[in-house]
């Protein structure tokens, strides 16, 4: 027996004993009545506000310290650790050797905007992530005051009485002082995945953590059962807060596409200095000064390397990231992105995600009658009729005693939120029984008083069912069980008929009922119950194996979510497939998926697919769209058919079980409010509501963040390549170099943050889910951009060399024909950065004036080449001069040209070669 304490002799000195003693860990050897005994706290008050407010102010918040960061001058050098820069900095180093000063401070100048603009970026994207990652707050249930208490578990003290129900990530560490079935997976803590059964007895003072049954530490997750337990340790002073290095899980910024970005940089690093010695060969054998080719060789490097390509990487993703945040979808994992983008598939479930959840029960089968319920939502108004007329509770026993059951194996509890309206804590399908209860004049409140609940058997997907027993004076009388009727209607060995008698029971007419109403759209729900007189035993399953009376069924309605059905039509248009993948009863999932329009309203269910082989499984998988009265490890199964057909598959899932799934999924979804913390932990991607139609939008978000990348590198190499050529051509052929490095790297910077970092602020295309998913395997760019990247390369190629040299022959000094090259590079990038806003339509189709960013980045650049051409100090620095206003003419409409002729091989391609 308990020793009952006053709330406030948890003081201090007790608390100092768990929290600050080198002995903080020995509390599992000694019994729960001791511990509570020590630490003052009764298990059913738990702690008082006031103690609380105290032990907060004590211990401070139940959250790890976190650990050093890398210090901020090293995050900035780190930007310098990347190959391409490594051939500015030599660049740097050797034309300030060969006291070419200008070159060698501007060389330098760009190395560090890129630099600071890099760290910037980084800096900017990673608070992203970990704003994001701390709206995920873990929530934990506690007792206190004598009420059970949801609040974040930051907010947890030492003492307080910790709930813990399968599902959970425990908040704290924890004695367990009552458990029922508990197990705990403890592999964050000790590397073992099995879980671990708990139980509540003192074990040895020596035993390691792994066998410390009686403790829940924090972290770990609750896979089975419930339990309660006391809170010894918070914060850093846990078992995981002790080994700190395993949690501190950050999240780097590499994805598979920043994989394969890195990648292609080192290839074109090859490439680059391969080109630059091939640069130098040739002119040494020409005759060229040393120092001479040196510097084409230099300004071949500098002119190949896209220097804004890891920042447009970087910014693209964090725009992403937020973007996503804002539809209401959280990334716990960057790839997600980029892979959301290629979803050809989402498996999302029913209730809740499709549907509203919003439960009114339309009909009660009871004693061999079908009764309609009238009214709509949680308000209380309407009443119970049969045949038209009102039904009585008193006149009809089998109704009142479903009604009954249905009002006391629940555990949620309608309120009125401050503005008045009916809110439901708890499962809303429980919140419909007491709404219908109460429509025939049942109020809990008597019924709780007459029978208190003495135990119950939570409900767990895996049974389908939820049971409580009940009986005054703590002497145990009855036992309600509600669930899916295939779950319950075996374990029936007889029925309630209309005037409250038992009878055999009569499975045909029961089964058809149910089948009726779940064809018509309804979620149907079966009650039983069994009298009961002692109990020798624990409250468990084996209690309501058999010899249970049936006592009716209650069928609700749960209309789909009209936003959801717009998703999935845009889904099918995107040839994104949707499967509704549920717990609920075939006709009822089928009726919804036709409601919704997914593909075919089919339906399999969880029965039939265990009796398929895997590859009859990959067949079925496509052209089902409906799977019934699945068990959660069938979706794992499903999972890995959709994946070995080639798909890439989006997972929803909420409970447990569906961790697997999740982690196997591409995409593992999980659900922000109604999902447990293990489905959070394996989740890619988290939906604040709950709503399909927020991961049809992640998936759009997804879709142009790859596309916007694939805008960037198609509208950045052509300048790279196009400059790399004119500058090996010109060695070549042994001519004046048309553009010097430093005017290189003048065009290379301002363009690439004035125009190309513009380019990855695009809003999403309108018509981005037209088209069919992109393969993940594809390169970043397709066939059609690699021809459209040759094209403009060799156009600026052409454009730039011939004018340079029309000009020279016809004795322009060199720094007005060099100024008249640069500004046609410059020029033929912002004509060309306007076919790139859209990759295959006209930049029309999507509106000139939608990326405001853009226009300003165009003003800007055009400003600064005017700088640049026209005022002394840029004139001396970058070896430019005035140009006059016959040749602006003939830059724009150079620039112009390349527009057209890019619109022209857009309508040719698209005609003529759509498939590449
Ligand atoms: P989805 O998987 O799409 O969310 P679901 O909610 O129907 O669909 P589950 O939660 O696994 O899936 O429920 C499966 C079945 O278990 C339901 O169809 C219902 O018959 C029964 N059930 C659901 N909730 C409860 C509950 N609180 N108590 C008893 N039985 C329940």
């Amino acid at each position: 027996m308990l020793k009952l304490c006053e709330p406030h002799r948890f003081n201090q000195e007790n608390s100092q004993v768990f929290m600050n003693s080198p002995s903080a860990t020995s509390w599992h050897d000694i019994t729960s009545d001791e511990i509570l005994e020590k630490l003052a706290v009764q298990p059913n008050v738990g702690l008082s506000s006031e103690e609380v407010v105290t032990l907060q102010q004590r211990f401070g918040p139940n959250q790890m310290t976190p650990q050093k960061q890398t210090p901020t001058w090293l995050r900035f050098l780190l930007q310098f650790h990347q190959p391409l820069i490594y051939i500015l900095l030599s660049a740097s180093i050797i034309t300030l050797a060969l006291s070419e000063f200008v070159d060698s401070a501007v060389i330098f100048a760009v190395i560090m905007i890129n630099a600071i603009i890099g760290f910037i970026q980084e800096s900017k994207a990673e608070e992203a992530i970990k704003a994001l990652s701390n709206m995920v707050v873990t929530q934990a249930k506690v007792r206190r005051d004598g009420k059970i208490k949801t609040l974040p578990s930051h907010e947890i003290v030492p003492g307080d009485i910790v709930i813990l129900q399968s599902g959970d990530l425990v908040p704290a560490d924890l004695r367990l002082i009552k458990i029922q079935s508990l197990q705990i997976e403890e592999a964050a803590l000790t590397g073992e995945s099995v879980p671990v059964s708990k139980q509540t007895d003192p074990i040895s003072q020596s035993a390691i953590l792994a066998e410390r049954t009686n403790s829940a530490f924090m972290g770990t997750l609750v896979t089975y059962g419930q339990g309660e337990g006391v809170v010894c340790a918070i914060s850093d002073l846990t078992e995981i807060g002790k080994i700190a290095d395993m949690i501190e899980q950050a999240e780097t910024l590499l994805t598979p596409l920043s994989n394969k970005i890195n990648r292609f940089s080192r290839l074109l690093l090859i490439i680059i200095l391969s080109l630059a010695a091939v640069c130098f060969i040739i002119g040494l054998l020409r005759g060229e000064s040393g120092k001479d080719t040196f510097m084409a060789s230099v300004a071949l490097a500098v002119a190949t390397i896209p220097e804004g390509l890891p920042a447009a990487m970087t910014i693209t993703l964090a725009i992403g990231v937020s973007r996503m945040a804002r539809m209401r979808a959280i990334i716990r994992k960057l790839p997600a992105v980029e892979t959301l983008g290629s979803t050809t598939v989402i498996c999302s479930d029913k209730t809740g995600t499709l549907t509203q959840n919003k439960m009114t029960t339309r009909e009660i089968f009871a004693g061999g009658q079908l009764y309609e319920v009238t009214g709509s939502g949680y308000e209380p108004e309407g009443e119970i009729r049969h045949r038209g007329k009102p039904a009585s509770s008193n006149d009809d026993p089998a109704l009142t005693e479903t009604l009954i059951a249905g009002l006391l194996c629940n555990d949620s509890v309608i309120t009125s939120d401050p503005d008045g309206y009916l809110v439901v804590q708890g499962d809303p399908t429980e919140a419909a029984l007491i709404v219908s209860a109460n429509k025939a004049g049942l109020e809990r409140e008597h019924f709780d008083e007459k029978l208190p609940r003495l135990d119950s058997i939570p409900f767990e997907s895996e049974y389908k069912y939820m049971a409580t027993l009940h009986g005054a004076d703590q002497k145990p009388e009855v036992i309600y069980v509600k669930g899916a009727l295939e779950s319950l209607i075996h374990r029936c060995s007889n029925q309630l008929n209309h005037n409250g008698d038992l009878e055999p029971i009569a499975p045909e007419q029961i089964l058809h009922t149910a089948d009726n109403m779940a064809s018509n759209g309804l979620r149907v729900l079966a009650f039983a119950s069994r009298k009961i007189s002692s109990m020798v035993n624990e409250f468990d399953h084996e209690h309501i194996a058999e010899g249970l009376t049936f006592l009716g069924l209650q069928g609700k309605i749960d209309l789909p979510r009209t936003e959801a059905i717009e998703a999935v039509a845009k889904c099918r248009a995107a040839g994104i497939k949707v499967k509704m993948i549920t717990g609920d009863h075939a006709l009822t999932a089928s009726h919804i998926a036709t409601r919704m329009g997914l593909e075919s309203g089919k339906a399999i269910d969880g029965e039939s697919l265990s009796h398929l082989d895997d590859e009859t499984l990959a067949k079925t998988v496509e052209e089902i769209s409906v799977f019934a009265r699945v068990a959660p490890e069938q979706k794992l199964r499903l999972v890995k058919a959709l994946q070995t057909n080639g798909h890439i598959v989006a997972m929803t899932g909420d409970g447990v079980n569906d961790a697997p799934a999740l982690k196997q999924a591409d995409i593992g979804i999980a659900m922000g409010i109604s999902g447990t913390d293990v489905s959070k932990a394996a989740a890619d991607m988290i939906l604040t509501d709950d709503n399909f139609s927020s991961i049809e939008a992640a998936v759009e978000e997804g879709r142009a963040v790859n596309d916007n990348l694939a805008k960037f590198i198609t509208w950045t190499l052509p300048t790279n390549f196009g400059e790399g050529l004119v500058i090996l051509l010109s060695i070549i052929l042994g001519t004046q170099l048309p553009i010097l490095p430093v005017q290189i790297l003048w065009i290379n910077m301002t363009t690439a943050i004035l125009l190309g970092l513009m380019l990855v602020l695009e809003p999403k295309e309108p018509h981005i889910m037209d088209v069919p998913p992109r393969k993940t395997s594809a390169p970043i760019l397709t066939k059609k951009l690699q021809l459209r990247v040759l094209i403009v390369s060799i156009l600026m190629l052409i454009g730039c060399f011939s004018l340079f040299t029309w000009e020279i022959n016809r004795g322009t000094p060199i720094a007005h024909a060099r100024t008249i090259a640069v500004n046609l590079f410059v020029f033929i990038e912002l004509f060309y950065l306007f076919n790139c806003r859209c990759l295959t339509r006209s930049m029309f189709t999507i509106g000139l004036f939608t990326n405001r960013w853009l226009i300003a980045g165009v003003c800007a650049t055009i400003l600064l080449q005017m700088a640049y051409t026209y005022i002394p100090f840029m004139n001396s620095i970058f070896q430019s001069a005035p140009i006059t206003p016959a040749d602006w003419i003939r830059i724009i409409s150079i620039g112009f040209a390349v527009y057209m002729i890019v619109g022209l091989e857009k309508i040719l391609t698209n005609k003529f070669r759509p498939e590449i």
